[in-house]
């Protein structure tokens, strides 16, 4: 047997019994047997994982296919439902395209999902990893897959000194030589299962089926791996974020434009987010106070905003328009805005 072929046999032997349970894979047991996997819910999964940790998906799964149980279902759903359901997951830009691609599949593709990286990668808002896995994953094509975990995971077996991301060829490369033919979706699961409960920062060689091929296990370099060019620090911008709340109990929000940042979510009205000092830009007048300044982390810079709130009888606001608020439905930015203004203004008594 190849060398090649010695790895991915043992690793598939650790996956068998000690792959992770998650609601969109069917087990190896299964996929042993030639079982696939749903395509809608692996390609739903995987646009959901995109920059997110299994744990925060596995609920927001659940609930997207309850409520919209296949791809047809996801197509007829309402874009404000389903940007609402996708609340406080982040980076809403996939809810939009996830939007796009269900009303392709559904309309033009007569519901058949593309099985092929090249025709996967022509669907709105997928990406090379995520045709790879969908295509390996949904469909045991021979893709391959490299996520976080499966760069860890291939900086150490083969000792790449090089710093990500300029190495990412290289990695490319070890990880197609290792993707087998057959069970190449086990294969991809599993090494991204080794780098999530194994091979992770602070690596447990002893329990890996691996350590025996392992160049950093051998040397002694592990945890140094993979080493990474230092990122330039995060800009910190500000921000004002209006809260006001009329004699309803209801709360003035508007629907941000669709492209941009939270494009197409509902919010609190906001000024412009800067680097200096922010403009303000309140939404209609008001008695407004300044009440706290909350603080969010978006991956490309800091945001301090500062809450504005207030409480009117009635008035015509300039934009955005008063309504009864399901905290769930905004993003995790505005549901910290959103829980400032009620702690500032208190319940609403009626
Ligand atoms: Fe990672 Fe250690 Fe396994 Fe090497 S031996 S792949 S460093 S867990």
């Amino acid at each position: 047997m190849c060398e090649h072929a010695e790895k991915t046999e043992s690793i598939l032997a650790w996956y068998d019994a000690q792959a992770r349970e998650m609601p969109w894979r069917v087990p190896p047991e299964k996929s042993k047997m030639g079982v696939l996997p749903n395509p809608y819910h692996i390609w739903l999964s995987e646009v959901m994982l995109q920059q997110t940790t299994v744990a925060a998906v596995r609920k927001y799964f659940l609930r997207f296919t309850s409520r919209w149980p296949d791809i047809h279902a996801l197509a007829r759903a309402q874009d404000d439902e389903v940007m609402a359901a996708w609340a406080g997951l982040g980076y809403y830009a996939r809810a939009r395209n996830l939007l796009k691609s269900a009303r392709i599949i559904s309309g033009e593709l007569h519901g058949n999902f593309p099985k092929s990286e090249k025709s996967l990668l022509e669907l709105p808002g997928i990406g090379p990893y995520t045709a790879a896995a969908i295509s390996a994953i949904a469909f045991g094509e021979k893709a391959t897959v490299v996520d976080a975990n499966v760069e860890r995971v291939m900086t150490r077996m083969y000792n790449i000194l090089e710093p990500l991301p300029d190495c990412k060829p290289k990695i490319y490369e070890h990880a197609t030589a290792l993707t087998p033919p057959d069970r190449a979706g086990d294969y991809a699961q599993a090494v991204m299962d080794l780098g999530a409960t194994v091979c992770t920062q602070t690596p447990q060689c002893e329990y890996c089926p691996w350590a025996q091929d392992c160049m950093a296990f051998v040397r002694g370099t592990a945890v140094m791996l993979p080493v990474k060019r230092l990122k330039p620090k995060k800009p910190t911008r500000y921000g004002i974020a209006y809260f006001v709340r009329n004699s309803r109990g209801e709360i003035l929000l508007e629907t941000r434009p669709d492209t941009g940042l939270l494009g197409g979510m509902l919010c609190l009205p906001c000024s412009d987010w800067h680097e200096d000092t922010p403009t303000p830009a309140p939404p209609l007048a008001a008695n407004w106070r300044e009440a706290e300044t909350i603080k969010h982390t978006f991956t490309h810079f800091h945001l301090y905003l500062h809450i504005y709130t207030a409480e009117i009888q009635d008035a015509a606001p300039f934009r955005g328009e008063f309504r009864k608020v399901v905290e769930g439905s905004l993003p995790t930015v505005m549901r910290k805005a959103y829980q400032s203004g009620i702690s500032t203004l208190g319940s609403f008594k009626g």
